[in-house]
């Protein structure tokens, strides 16, 4: 079975063609600048359409970032559920009509091949009303729909899967700790495979330290600086953009954090160490959470290859039964990083969205 997998931004579809049975990426792309010399998301389609010389696949998936409560799985895409996706943009009004346009464009481009939904909020339906509910006036909460929702779903879905393989045990026997870091991250708390908690909230801004956003504030920070005279936009800008590695160190991005470490400079030193002590938060209270954990894996671009961050978020959690070896570690490349000895199992695995949303869809057809 070959599938078709579309990741539509608002100026740019990234695309992948995989082998859904060996898991082997086919081929793929990324059209850029849309919007840009009058071409749009389905003229875009056309050229990747051209690209893929005419060879239809069996099934169309497409990444879309927010399913709100009404989504807990992939889903066939129908008029109905393009309407739904819609109605759902209020809740991430940069993302889901980009990623609608790239659906309309794929059902346009390649007729009678079925289009499937795959939403990076659907993992953590399984959350329930005590981590998922904000403590405000829950009228309020239930008309504009604040709550939490979390994100990087397909991530932890592939990721916890693989990383069950490699210990050898059935998921749903396993309590996990998952760490997203990349430009954008997040941790997960998943127990016999089913998401408990997650630290990405209604929106991507909550939780961990991130590449431009700031996780998680005091919400009263809002109200200090918007009596300043902070607009809206720019206190979004502000804490989308502006804050986080590169708030904290001038960049987004944490081999130049390190760098800036070791030259010994104080804002990329700080900037550091903000992000390991969020980690450790997280990771403590999913400890808590879980009862106790049998792994902890990292993934995405920091997880997957910062060694140094994986150290100094694990340090001293020996009490916990963490114990990382090193010199493991210290190779790129290494799954296991734990101890022989190490009760908790500590993971590194290459997280890969496009065959998770490939796989999902393909499990539809
Ligand atoms: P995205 O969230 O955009 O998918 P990735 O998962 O690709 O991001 O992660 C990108 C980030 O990974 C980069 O911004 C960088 O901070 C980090 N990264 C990549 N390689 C390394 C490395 N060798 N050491 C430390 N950080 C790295």
């Amino acid at each position: 079975m070959i599938a078709f997998v579309v990741n539509s931004g608002s100026s740019s579809i990234k695309w992948e063609l995989l082998d859904v049975d060996s898991g082997e990426r086919m081929r793929g792309g990324i059209v850029e600048r849309i919007g840009e010399n009058g071409v749009d998301h389905a003229g875009a389609m056309r050229v990747i359409l051209e690209e893929l010389g005419g060879g239809h696949p069996d099934v169309i998936g497409h990444r879309v970032v927010h399913g709100g409560s009404r989504f807990t799985t992939a889903t066939i895409v129908t008029d109905e559920v393009e309407r739904a996706i819609e109605e759902l943009s209020a809740l991430a009004p940069l993302h889901n009509p980009a990623n609608l346009l790239g659906i309309r464009a794929a059902r346009e481009a390649f007729p009678g091949v079925p289009n499937v939904a795959v939403f990076d909020t659907a993992f953590h339906q399984s959350i329930g009303p005590a981590a998922y509910t904000y403590a405000i006036d829950s009228a309020v909460a239930e008309e504009h729909g604040v709550r939490r929702y979390g994100f990087h779903g397909t991530s932890y879905q592939f990721v916890s899967a693989r990383a069950a393989e490699l210990l050898g045990r059935p998921l749903d026997e396993l309590r996990l700790i998952v760490l997203h870091l990349g430009n954008g991250a997040s941790a997960c708390a998943i127990d016999g495979g089913r998401s408990v908690d997650t630290s990405m909230g209604l929106t991507p801004l909550e939780g961990l330290v991130m590449g431009t956003r700031s996780g998680d504030i005091d919400a009263g920070i809002l109200f200090h600086l918007g009596r300043a005279g902070y607009s809206l936009a720019d206190l979004d800008a502000l804490l989308n953009r502006r804050s986080g590695l590169t708030g904290l160190a001038g960049g987004n991005d944490m081999r130049d954090v390190l760098a800036g470490v070791d030259a010994g400079d104080a804002a990329s030193i700080l900037a550091f160490d903000v992000y390991v002590h969020r980690l450790r938060r997280y990771i403590g209270a999913y400890l808590a959470t879980l009862g106790g954990v049998d792994a902890i894996v990292f993934t995405a671009g920091v997880g997957e290859n910062a060694a140094r961050v994986r150290e100094a978020a694990l340090a001293g959690m020996e009490w916990a039964g963490i114990r990382l070896d090193g010199e493991r570690n210290a190779v790129r490349g290494t799954t296991v990083v734990s101890a022989d000895d190490s009760p908790v199992a500590v993971l590194v695995v290459p997280t890969n969205e496009e065959l998770e949303i490939a796989r999902q869809a393909a499990a539809l057809v």
